[in-house]
């Protein structure tokens, strides 16, 4: 292969085109923002041949070397996703191949051209920094793609030598790229992808204003890549300050919970509904179980009907006072209520862990939130279920969600109770 030259920059229409899935905004209702953050990119149990991802051959090469044979989870998912060059929101627990999901599209992308900083990777300890850097030596061995690490505690001239003579890849502690920067040794003019690895460990560190200054010089038509173990409530604020319309790839712990949510849909004439939930909350061990109607007034009218057949309820919803609507979390969350029949807007950002079930009392409107409302079972119950009675009128809406979600829901028949 010839010697590269080192280019000049790359138009920003150029860039603009390598991010496009992340800009475009034409996709079909259905790949429309479903999780809080992003799209959730669907699970595939059979874990695909790495010759499907369509890596280069040289990129390839690597992967043949290191022995593996078929890509992790995460690989699979958020590999296909990158080399569109859509932003992905990872999250996966350590020792999961975090890694090399990220180097893999990244060596693919910067594979053969111009030599210039187009990527680079914020890692959170000089270890991580090191294996990161080794990770990208591995994989892109045969594809001539040349990176540094750039840590902190080692003197600054040999990373200044390697600033200077041009690389592809930087992997650098916030800390240490910083002080680069400062120094003029550093353009981040060129950069095309930018990854934060372990962020939540990086934010524990109290690097977030660090990160925020150097992604302030970043082209915001940059393609970001977030890995985290996981989402505490920083690092989804990370996610949504950074992304851009990412795809949220998610393994282990929190993808198996989810997997354990028991969807069903009840067919029940609307004027039936209150009566159904009476049934199934005396029929059923459900301990803690959140309902969620369309309105307040809604909300009203169900603890109203529970609290008749001696079911002890609360609401919450827009009409509460700040007072009144802690009052009912605790009650909720210490045990004493089983049942907080909340609307949408209600229950958002709260952090109600250990519910058993959710029950959709009306058909939401729009998928998302439905994925929504049922990320809050499963979370941090290992069983939760997931029920939506569905009226006539709402059939449609039902059709709806099972389209996004790509797979439909079991129907359960209550005898006295279904419309037939
Ligand atoms: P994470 O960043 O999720 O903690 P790493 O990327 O460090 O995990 O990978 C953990 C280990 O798994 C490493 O030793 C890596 O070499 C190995 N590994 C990564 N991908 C694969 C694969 N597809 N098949 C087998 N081993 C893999
Ligand atoms: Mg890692």
């Amino acid at each position: 292969m010839p010697p590269r030259k080192r280019a000049a920059t790359r138009p920003v229409a150029a860039r603009r085109a390598s991010t496009k899935v992340a800009t475009d905004n034409t996709e079909p209702v259905d790949a429309a923002v479903l999780a809080p953050i992003g799209v959730l990119a669907p699970v595939d149990p059979i874990l695909p041949p790495w010759e499907s991802l369509g890596l280069l051959p040289d990129v390839m090469r690597a992967v043949t070397a290191a022995g593996y044979t078929v890509p992790t989870p995460i690989q699979a998912q958020a590999i296909p996703i990158a080399m569109r060059g859509g932003d992905v929101m990872g999250l996966a627990q350590t020792g999961t191949g975090k890694t090399a999901a990220f180097t893999l599209p990244i060596v693919n992308r910067l594979s053969g051209g111009p030599r210039r900083l187009r990527a680079l990777i914020l890692t959170p300890t000089r270890e991580l920094c090191q294996q990161v850097d080794a990770s990208f030596r591995k994989y892109g061995q045969f594809a001539d793609v040349d990176v540094a690490p750039i840590y902190g505690g080692v003197a600054y001239e040999p990373q200044e030598r390697a600033l200077s003579t041009g690389v592809d890849v930087l992997v650098a502690t916030p800390g240490r790229m910083i002080d680069h920067m400062e120094r003029g040794n550093v353009s981040l003019d060129n950069l095309e992808v930018l990854v934060l690895d372990e962020a939540d460990r990086m934010l524990d560190m109290g690097f977030a204003p660090q990160i925020n200054r150097i992604v302030s010089g970043i082209s915001p038509y940059r393609q970001t890549l977030l890995f985290s173990a996981t989402m505490p409530p920083e690092v989804e604020a990370l996610a949504r300050k950074y992304l851009r319309r990412p795809t949220v790839v998610q393994v282990g712990r929190r993808s198996q919970a989810a997997h354990t949510v028991r969807h069903a849909v009840y067919p029940v004439p609307g004027s039936r509904k209150t009566a159904l939930l009476v049934s199934l909350l005396q029929e059923h061990a459900m301990d803690s179980v959140l309902v969620f109607t369309r309105t307040k007034h809604g909300a009203d009218r169900v603890v109203h009907g529970l609290q008749d057949a001696s079911i002890e309820a609360t609401a919450m919803h827009a009409d509460k006072t700040q007072a009144q609507r802690n009052a009912a979390l605790e009650a909720f969350r210490s045990g004493a209520i089983r049942v907080l029949v909340a609307t949408d807007i209600a229950q958002r950002g709260l952090d109600i862990s250990g519910i058993s079930h959710v029950v959709n009392y009306d058909v939401p409107g729009q998928a998302e939130d439905y994925i929504h409302r049922i990320g809050r079972t499963g979370r941090a119950a290992q069983t939760g279920d997931a029920f939506t009675f569905m009226a006539p009128d709402e059939i449609a809406m039902v059709r709806t969600i099972e389209r996004v979600l790509g797979n439909p829901i079991d129907r359960i028949s209550m005898p006295g109770f279904d419309f037939g």
